[in-house]
């Protein structure tokens, strides 16, 4: 069974001023629409974390993206499960990441998937059952997980620095304490490779 609808986006190819800031365009697309407190968090998270000098982020999710959108660069984000806390969520049927990006010849693919169960499962076993996470709390969770993932499309790197959001496995601790950011290393990468290889698209809603 498909997680998730097809993505109704096209994007074209468009040359775009040099001078501009890029334009980081973060597509959300939910199986399940969480609350807005989570939302709210996760989104706040996620640009607070890719503060990168010269960067603009702005969200869309399928519903508000507009025709003739203009961005440097397009990652379309993919959240399965239901993203909501929940005090007992269910056991995975088998280990498997958070999150997850596809690699090519040439690279990442703009496409990050993100588990919202497993990643309030993995809480839940570390805090102990029964839990109540507060939605800011499981939104910043969330954030960390989206990060990490999208760190390895923008730098185009397989990567995994020693410390940081960076490292190759996040505790629970990790994703749920008030402040955890990615190592300047893991900064300096995400930069050199946005500006080396700078991309121009053109987000366009196709008819359904
Ligand atoms: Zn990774």
């Amino acid at each position: 069974m498909a997680l998730h609808r097809p993505v109704l986006f096209a994007l074209f190819c468009l040359p775009l001023p040099a001078d501009d800031p890029l334009k980081l365009g973060l597509v959300a697309q939910f199986q399940r629409e969480p609350p807005s407190a989570v939302m709210t968090e996760l989104q706040a998270e996620v640009t607070r974390l890719l503060q990168l000098p010269g960067i603009r982020i702005e969200w869309r999710s399928p519903s508000t993206v507009r025709d003739g959108d203009r961005f440097d660069r397009v990652i379309v984000l993919r959240f399965s499960g239901c993203c909501r806390p929940t005090p007992t969520p269910d056991s995975p049927p088998c280990p498997a990441p958070l999150g997850l990006v596809r690699a090519v010849d040439s690279g990442f693919l703009p496409f990050a998937d993100i588990a919202c169960d497993r990643i309030m499962h993995e809480i839940a076993r570390a805090r102990r059952h029964p839990l109540m996470l507060s939605p800011v709390v499981y939104g910043r969770a969330l954030a960390r997980v989206t990060a990490h993932e999208i760190y390895h499309i923008l730098s185009q790197s397989a990567f995994h620095d020693a410390q940081g959001l960076s490292k190759t496995h996040l505790d629970p601790e990790e994703l749920c304490r008030p402040r955890f950011d990615f190592c300047p290393e893991a900064l300096a990468r995400m930069i050199e490779a946005l500006n080396s290889a700078p991309s121009s698209a053109l987000l366009t809603r196709e008819a359904q």
